[in-house]
């Protein structure tokens, strides 16, 4: 990544010079999204700028697991003062997964500082390195070259989005930068135990029963190299689960033996009721989920991506079916 260095000191130069900021990231934050969000914030707030997060009011309350990353300073409406300010993405592998008009117009300057492969570059400046293993290492990196000192509340943000984009530091993007991360955030105060448990344990029933739900939907296909699971509304309505409950659920069918490509379908509700999420979870190299998800309009890394679409269940699943087999003929 020869251009990476240049939009690193592109990045701070423009993070330097700002003083009035908006931060912002994608819709249904996942742990990587808030913990940049927050950690961004307690790095720029330091520094004596004057940031505020904004998050659409639709993702509140926050998923439970990420209950400690609520924030009095998350705003969820448009500033006045918009016009002077900064916007900076982060962990937004594309604008239109921030749907919001306000931050699509004209004009807008914004910060795009990312980690997904496929990142459409929109910013006015791109800080973009998908060999970061998530966002929270980017703006780790940030926070030294900008000076600013790791306090506990934003090495304690940052420790939640590398634990959860490196799946508890198990998935291919799990490097040494990202354990030299970890010494220094804990080193910096994070207590992993507690964070661990706070994340992974103390699960609402429901979470478990929609589990149940989905281990039981199970299907293979093709030898076993397609593990799919299905969550319909009838799961969620009659599990009291909500959509953000089947968060991780993937990962069962993804560590399946034999598995190549894990799927997980989701029917959604309310204004996208009749629409599917579609989760893809890739076991080795030889596919490359965010192709698929980005033929259903979505996207993501090669590993781990997902994308909403209008496909019924038979025929989506026969679509990716069509997909992975192309994709594994050709290694
Ligand atoms: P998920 O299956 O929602 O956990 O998402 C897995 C990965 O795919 C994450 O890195 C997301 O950022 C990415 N992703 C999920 N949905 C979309 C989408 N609609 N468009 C682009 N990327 C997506
Ligand atoms: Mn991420």
């Amino acid at each position: 990544m020869s251009g990476l260095g240049t939009e690193l000191d592109a990045v701070v130069e423009e993070l330097r010079g700002a003083d009035k900021l908006l931060l912002t990231t994608h819709e249904n934050p996942d742990g990587d999204a808030l913990g940049s969000l927050i950690g961004m914030h307690g790095v720029l707030t330091q520094l004596g700028k004057d940031p505020v997060m904004y998050l659409s009011p639709e993702e509140f309350p926050l998923p439970h697991e990420l209950r400690d990353l609520e924030s009095a300073d998350i705003v969820t409406a448009p500033p006045a003062d918009m016009g002077e300010r900064v916007a900076v993405f982060l962990d937004c592998g594309n604008i239109d997964r921030m749907p919001v008009d306000f931050l699509q117009r004209e004009g807008i300057h914004i910060l795009n500082i990312d980690h997904h492969h496929d990142n459409t570059r929109f910013g006015t400046a791109n800080l973009v390195d998908p060999g970061a293993s998530c966002t929270a290492e980017i703006v780790w990196r940030l926070a030294r070259e900008l000076g600013a000192e790791l306090t506990p509340r934003i090495a304690a943000a940052l420790y939640v989005g590398l634990i959860t984009d490196t799946g508890r530091f198990m998935y291919e993007n799990t490097t040494a930068a990202a354990h030299q991360m970890a010494a220094e955030l804990i080193e910096a105060g994070v207590e992993p135990h507690r964070v661990f448990s706070r994340i992974y344990e103390s699960l609402p029933v429901a979470r478990v029963r929609l589990l149940e739900r989905a281990l039981a939907s199970l299907e293979r296909y093709d030898g076993g190299a397609i593990a799919r699971l299905h969550l319909t509304v009838a799961d969620f309505e009659q599990t009291g689960a909500v959509e953000n409950d089947s968060e991780g659920i993937v990962d069962h069918a993804r560590a399946l033996e034999g598995t190549a490509v894990a799927v997980l379908v989701r029917d959604l509700t309310g204004d996208r009721a009749g629409k599917r999420k579609v989760s893809l979870r890739a076991t080795d190299g030889r596919v490359d989920v965010s192709e698929i998800a980005r033929a259903f309009g979505g996207g993501g890394h090669r590993q781990a991506a997902g994308a909403t679409t209008e496909l019924e269940l038979d025929a989506l699943t026969e679509e990716i079916r069509a997909q992975v087999r192309r994709q594994l003929e050709a290694v």
